[in-house]
């Protein structure tokens, strides 16, 4: 049976990497002998907006609901659109609607990436960070009090569910009783934020006795995102709240290397609602339309999306084909500027279509 994958590259480079991803995926279902079916959308750019007046058709809904997955690029073209705007009427409401509750970020050091943190090998980086998607920190509930004078009080809320807590942390240990690890680190902060970090660690305990094989430890935010930098080697699969997992999904990938690599997903895990896969980079103005965006962020998107699909063989062989061309160094394969060649993205692109078509 297919699966329906749509294909939505947005703005700037997320239309010069989306091809190689697909070539990539056609590699890989080759192989594996995977039937995808891809449907392109323009809307969700900054194009469609300034045609339409809006980021998004009035039936965008019913168009995405009866994907299996959505294979997104990036928007953002801040010279014409404000941000707010284009990131607000598209990428923020496909992770609403679509429930997407999961945001998970590989951290994970490729060969021939040189890492901002000194002496760090591939193997020492190679953790999850998993954010709560769709509450915690991130509220509108709030307000102000005398506005404009002396004693002006502004106040916004946390707001963090039962229901929202456990579900992520179960998703979390799920993730961690599959890698051989077994680990799992709770990002809090229960010496400070005194009624719902405590909550947070309470529900952690509860559901750390349903996994008695997963070793778990938590550590207040500020000394965690120090050890992030001092110590990377100690985390496998990393659970946050939504203010903390986007401190700390920011800051693992910064910890491997080029922006140019790294992968994220916006999870729907019951597969109720279509996921969505998009690079950390974003639109990257300054070198669209020369060909030498990196194009692995996306590559290593459609990786994820096997995985969540059901195809975790072709997944892991698209990433080792992303590793064995990244390995090969710049002597050998045309990995693009950021990576210390002088390779195009359609150049690299190829080059890991290649190894993942031979990797057997
Ligand atoms: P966002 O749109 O997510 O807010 P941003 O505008 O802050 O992100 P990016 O668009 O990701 O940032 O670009 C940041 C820098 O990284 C730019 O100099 C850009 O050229 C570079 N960059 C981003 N993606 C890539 C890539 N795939 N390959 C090479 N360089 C990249
Ligand atoms: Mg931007």
């Amino acid at each position: 049976m297919s699966q329906r994958i749509a294909v939505i590259p947005g703005d700037g480079i997320g239309n010069e990497v989306i091809p190689e991803s697909i070539r990539a995926l056609e590699a890989a279902a080759r192989r594996f002998d995977l039937q995808l079916d891809f449907r392109h959308f323009d809307f969700a750019s900054c194009d469609y907006y300034l045609n339409h007046g809006r980021m998004l058709p009035e039936d965008w809904k019913e168009q995405l609901g009866g994907f299996d997955a959505l294979l997104f690029g990036a928007v953002g073209m801040p010279e014409k659109v404000p941000d707010h705007i284009s990131l607000w009427g598209s990428l923020l409401q496909f992770r609403r609607h679509f429930d997407q509750y999961i945001n998970l970020r590989p951290c994970k050091l490729m060969p021939g990436i040189r890492s901002p943190l000194a002496g760090r090998e591939p193997g020492d980086i190679d953790f999850y960070v998993v954010r709560e998607n769709t509450e915690g920190e991130y509220s509108s509930v709030g307000g102000k009090m005398f506005e404009g004078t002396e004693r002006e009080v502004v106040i916004q809320d946390t707001v963090m569910t039962r229901i929202g807590i456990d579900r992520v942390l179960k998703y979390a240990f799920e993730l961690a009783s599959r890698r051989p690890r077994r680990k799992l680190t709770s990002a809090t902060k229960s010496n400070g934020i005194s009624i719902t970090m405590p909550y947070w660690d309470e529900r952690v305990q509860e559901m750390s006795e349903h996994y008695p094989n997963i070793d778990v430890d938590k550590f207040h935010i500020d000394i965690l995102t120090a050890n992030f930098v001092l110590h990377p080697d100690w985390f496998d699969v990393v659970v946050a709240s939504n203010l903390f997992g986007d401190i700390l999904s920011d800051l693992g990938p910064a910890c491997t290397g080029t922006i140019g690599v790294a992968p994220s997903a916006n999870i729907n895990p019951e597969h109720r609602f279509p996921s969505l896969f998009e690079p950390v980079h974003g639109s990257a103005p300054d070198i669209y339309g020369r060909n030498i965006a990196n194009p692995i962020g996306q590559i290593w998107c459609g990786a994820m999306m096997l995985e969540h699909l059901g195809h975790e063989k072709a997944g892991q062989a698209m990433l080792d084909g992303i590793e064995a061309v990244l390995a090969a160094g710049s002597d050998q394969a045309p990995l693009t500027p950021d990576l210390g060649g002088q390779g195009t993205t359609s150049e690299l692109g190829e080059a890991i279509a290649d190894a993942i078509r031979d990797g057997d």
